[in-house]
């Protein structure tokens, strides 16, 4: 249970390790804050009783203790995007499903997460749907389907040139 003053001093203090503290919605709501372990809202009732989140309570342990914590909520979607790029580099290798060109580091700014089925057409946040791309095969790729996205790699890959030779050297 803090006082309206101790209240204003967290949120100061949340504020400065990245957390955003938003208006609350309402006359019950004491604080309300996005943080990387998620979003929090603190009641208080009629009777000056406040309700706290068990993990905002550990915050504000943290906060207590003058510890030094990290709270962006930009945080928790890096950790998952770099989880999620681990996943695709092992199962694909560190390059362009399209083109194969090496990318030289996984954290790469030239790295860019395809979704072979679109967003906009329903296509899942799941690795099953994602390839990793580069900058360039990512924008050519733009609105193809997937059949067409797949002939593209095989355009780059050379798939096709390699057929056509074999078709050529065997006439
Ligand atoms: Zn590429």
């Amino acid at each position: 249970m803090l006082s309206d003053k101790e209240v204003a001093a967290f949120k100061g203090w949340l504020t400065k390790r990245g957390a955003i503290v938003d208006p609350p919605t309402n006359v019950w709501e004491v604080l309300r804050v996005r943080t990387c372990f998620g979003p929090f809202v603190v009641y208080q009732n009629k009777a000056g009783r406040q309700t706290w989140p068990d993990e905002l309570v550990e915050i504000l342990n943290s906060y207590k203790a003058k510890q030094d914590v990290a709270l962006s909520p930009d945080l928790k979607s890096k950790v998952k995007l770099r989880h999620l790029i681990d996943d695709l580099v092992a199962r694909d290798g560190p390059w362009c499903w399209f083109c194969e060109v090496g990318f030289l580091s996984p954290d790469s700014a030239a790295i860019t997460i395809e979704h072979l089925v679109p967003k906009a057409h329903g296509g899942p946040n799941h690795p099953s749907n994602l390839v990793l791309a580069c900058r360039e095969c990512n924008g050519e790729a733009g609105s193809k389907s997937v059949s067409e996205k797949v002939a593209m790699r095989d355009l780059k890959r050379g798939f096709v040139c390699e057929q056509a030779e074999k078709r050529h050297a065997s006439v």
